[in-house]
């Protein structure tokens, strides 16, 4: 099984009105860095501040009705977690979400305010999905996970597709990874419409479950460490059906960011595109100043969110010592 264009197209119609099409913006400092045109596909200004809208909402409109009545479930970094609570809410269903103590509170008082039951457990994405498993089990709610699902892989697909609207001689794309969710959705649309353009996927040095499930050539699991980009935590999970195998066939390379270099990214964003960018929305950029990316003409990167807790983004964009923090 896998996604594709045609999966992709579906969603769009599925979720137009639901989600915003964002705009992309050329960057002149990093046009000027690069040596080629560089674009931002501003998608932390979506609705609820992160791509995730996109396969939350197109995950829920594919649900029977019988489904809807028992209400959704998933286990969340945050972002994913906030975006199924919003559709839920637009649909009138009940959300369940299972988090583990290393998401960042702001994220945790978003999804109450939109009316879903928030429960913490355990200190990883693992712990959290033992409580999903047994919701479903016990008490008959439906899982919609965060990347390993048809239906979301496709929602976030969407924005691939927006992007070769936008920039249609886009040479390289450059995407946040982590459960590949979003990765194998842009890959597949914007391989589906532009077979030359090369997609590549940016992850944090410490805890990057895809990079090493890719190099082992199976998927693996890797110790979940704090990071800037608290968005790509968590495990790629062992019994991976979707992301893995399309991120394998679908990416072009996968390269991995120092603490350091993901808050050069947020401080860019900040100090020169005047954007407020989450660790893992900031990796593109990160990657490009960091001279990790060879790019070979123009080039489009995706800014995947903006929920990042106000203090921490004030003490990065001061210049605090915020380099690699202690395990
Ligand atoms: C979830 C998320 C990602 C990574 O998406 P995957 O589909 O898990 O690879 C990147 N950036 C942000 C802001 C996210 O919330």
């Amino acid at each position: 099984m896998t996604v594709e264009l045609q999966h992709i197209r579906a969603a769009r119609e599925r979720i137009a009105g639901k989600v915003e099409r964002t705009p992309t913006v050329p960057s002149q400092s990093l046009s000027d860095h690069a040596g080629h045109p560089v674009h931002l596909k501003l998608e932390h200004h979506q609705t609820t501040g992160a791509f995730k809208l996109r396969g939350a909402s197109n995950a829920i409109a594919a649900l029977s009705a019988e489904e809807k009545s028992r209400g959704v479930v998933a286990a969340s970094t945050g972002n994913h977690g906030r975006a199924l609570a919003h559709a839920a809410k637009l649909e009138g269903i009940r959300a369940v979400i299972c988090m583990s103590r290393l998401v960042p509170e702001n994220k945790l008082d978003a999804i109450r305010r939109l009316g879903a039951d928030v429960r913490i457990v355990g200190n990883s994405q693992d712990d959290a999905q033992q409580e999903v498993d047994r919701l479903v089990a016990e008490e008959g709610l439906v899982m919609l996970p965060p990347f390993d699902h048809p239906d979301i892989i496709a929602g976030q697909g969407t924005l691939g597709l927006e992007i070769m609207e936008q920039v249609p001689d886009a040479a390289e794309v450059l995407v946040p990874l982590s459960g590949g969710g979003l990765a194998a959705g842009v890959a597949a649309a914007v391989k589906g419409v532009s077979p030359s353009t090369k997609v590549i996927g940016i992850s944090m040095a410490r805890g990057a479950a895809m990079k090493a499930s890719l190099d082992a050539g199976h998927p693996v699991q890797v110790e979940e460490l704090p990071t800037l980009a608290d968005s790509l935590g968590g495990g790629i999970g062992l019994d991976n059906r979707l992301t893995f195998a399309m991120c394998r066939g679908l990416l072009d390379d996968v390269i991995l960011l120092s603490e350091g270099e993901i808050a050069a990214g947020i401080r860019h964003a900040y100090e020169l595109e005047r954007e407020i960018v989450e660790g893992a929305g900031a990796v593109g950029m990160g990657a490009l100043l960091a001279g990790k990316v060879k790019v070979s003409g123009p080039t489009v990167l995706i800014l995947s969110g903006r929920n990042i807790d106000m203090s921490l983004h004030r003490r990065i964009v001061c210049g605090e010592a915020i380099t690699e923090r202690a395990a």
